[in-house]
């Protein structure tokens, strides 16, 4: 509300954040200002309560309603690449708690439980480092991969999470012919399912005179194509995921100062516990 004299007194925005993956892959008007400088707001004591609803954070609304609400410059944030995901997280915990992040850790060497403050600065500054490499030339074939958006690796996530619950309540079953039945039923639902996150990815392939973008075409290919083919992309494809995913920090041990690596995660409502 406009006259609200209490205006004043709205947050105002902390940090700016400059998207790892510059703008790119996001669809035309998803951004509303500059990729380059967005205004990141603390979280509200709502965004909180968001991060401790559990279904919520397994389904990917709590991560859309909080980054809607502290990146306000990122419009529909399920449609944005899952790259940048990590990077806004890790902004608006800056945003609302500071850049470090109290860690406790056993050291590998001496096993002495260390207290550390992570700095959260390093793990955005690494993601701005990075590049996303979208073309593999595989053969004659230009193929050109692109990032998932928030949407499609929630979903894949969600059911690969689902049928590896239901590998692990098919142990219990008595009858080993359904046992086994149920099993290669469930196998043939991961298999289509990480075929399917496959054949997203795959944006298009230039081959001679053709391009080709459609993805039944692409799906029809993979499935009858050389197993060298599917592999490299493969490979490239794992490179990627592993380059842009949140990287351990390099800590000596207060005792025998040993170095140790220690991993944080943004996947769990501990994150934005203020500790
Ligand atoms: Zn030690």
């Amino acid at each position: 509300m406009e006259n609200n004299p209490l205006q004043k007194y709205y947050r105002q925005p902390k940090i700016y954040l400059d998207l790892p993956s510059k703008g790119k892959f996001y669809p035309n008007g998803a951004i509303d200002g500059d990729p380059s400088k967005l205004p990141v707001f603390g979280m509200t004591a709502m965004d909180e309560i968001m991060f401790k609803t559990p279904d919520a954070l397994f389904n990917g609304e709590a991560t859309v309603q909080v980054i809607k609400s502290c990146i306000p410059g990122i419009l529909h944030p399920w449609s944005m690449p899952q790259l940048d995901v990590d990077a806004c997280l890790i902004a608006i915990r800056i945003a609302t708690y500071g850049e470090s992040l109290e860690t406790t850790f056993t050291c590998n060497s001496c096993k002495e439980d260390n207290k550390f403050d992570l700095d959260l600065t390093k793990s955005l500054e690494y993601y701005l480092s990075l590049e996303y490499e979208n073309t593999i030339i595989v053969g004659p074939m230009m193929v050109t991969v692109r990032p998932l958006t928030y949407k499609e690796a929630t979903e894949i996530n969600t059911k690969s999470f689902e049928f590896r619950r239901q590998l692990y309540n098919v142990a219990g079953l008595e009858d080993e012919e359904i046992k086994n039945n149920t099993l290669n039923d469930i196998y043939k639902k991961i298999a289509d399912l990480s075929a399917k996150g496959f054949t997203t990815a795959i944006a298009k392939i230039e081959v001679e005179d053709s391009v080709v973008d459609d993805p039944s075409y692409i799906q029809e290919w993979l499935k009858n194509s050389d197993k060298e083919f599917f592999d490299s992309i493969r490979t490239h494809l794992e490179k990627t995921n592993e380059k842009w995913s949140l990287k351990s920090q390099s800590v000596n041990c207060v005792s025998c100062n040993t170095e140790n690596k220690v991993a944080f995660g943004l996947d769990n409502s501990d994150f934005f516990v203020k500790r």
